[in-house]
């Protein structure tokens, strides 16, 4: 369990701000939706929050402890990123690549030990790929790199999982699957669940928080119900939406109207 606090971020990649003024605490065990249109900064925080990129301004505190005073190990044992492309350049198997999760703790020349191959064991259980762990990595469908690269992640024993969109490229199937799967890596592993989402009826469905970001800014932060409303939708995204309770589950779910979007008048 670990929580992460983040104070007054800045981030710009060459001029004009690209996140601005995050402030967000996220609380051990937490499973948290992030959802913006495209360019909104999504992923850029997920690259800073995993230390892949360093904040302009303001601090990012992972269990008590400032991500920018931590060495690459200490953070690996901490956070873990599913990320929205992962490419192989060589012909490695599923579980070679899952190996590649335990780098960051490999000492250079001792090669890696019982405990590297054990974490990298029960991720691959922990992600059902078992039957596929001797399969060549670039011969796999889509789903299953998926849950390659989410057990990648697992074998670094992160208390933080970050993932970034992970189910965009996916049939709703494997969407539901590797939903199903992150959620059960929260509620029954305690891991602190941070994930990019298009998807807002999955997001509803699947995440009792939600996190909503406009070009760099937090525009909302709450439950479904609280982040899903018309209004929201519709001016965040240029997209003209009915917002009812999901049959089932009573979740915020979205309707999108055809034809309604801001920019799509012809002009006459
Ligand atoms: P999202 O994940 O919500 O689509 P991103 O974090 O990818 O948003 O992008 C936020 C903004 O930062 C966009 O305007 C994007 O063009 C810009 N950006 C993203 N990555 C880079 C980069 N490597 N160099 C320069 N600008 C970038």
């Amino acid at each position: 369990m670990i929580d992460l606090k983040i104070g007054q971020l800045n981030f710009s990649y060459f001029d004009g701000l690209v996140l601005d003024d995050i402030n967000l605490s996220v609380e051990p065990g937490e499973m948290v939706g992030l959802l913006g249109p495209n360019g909104s900064g999504k992923t850029t925080l997920i690259k800073l929050i995993s230390g892949i990129l360093k904040p302009g301004h303001g601090d990012i505190m992972l269990g008590g402890s400032n991500l920018s005073r931590l060495n690459r190990r200490n953070i690996a044992s901490r956070v873990a990123v599913v990320p929205q492309q992962f490419h192989i350049p060589f012909a490695f198997t599923a579980s070679e690549v899952v190996m590649l999760g335990r780098t960051p703790f490999i000492k250079a020349f001792s090669g890696e030990t019982g405990a590297d191959r054990q974490a990298a064991t029960t991720a691959i259980e922990l992600a059902g790929i078992s039957d596929i762990a001797g399969r060549r990595f670039d011969e796999l469908s889509g789903g299953e790199r998926q849950k390659v690269i989410l057990a990648m992640a697992l074998a670094q024993q992160p208390k933080l999982l970050l993932l970034d969109e992970p189910i965009v490229h996916l049939d709703i199937s494997h969407q539901i699957e590797t939903l199903e799967l992150v959620r059960s890596l929260n509620t029954e592993r305690g891991l602190t669940i941070i994930a990019a989402m298009h998807d807002l009826n999955l997001a509803s469905l699947y995440f009792d928080r939600l996190v909503l970001l406009e070009k760099g800014k937090i525009h909302a932060d709450g439950t479904p119900e609280e982040v899903l409303t018309e209004d929201r939708i519709s001016r965040v995204f240029s997209t003209a939406v009915k917002v009812n309770p999901h049959p089932i589950t009573g979740a915020p779910h979205i309707i999108i109207i055809p034809g309604e979007h801001k920019d799509n008048h012809v002009p006459s």
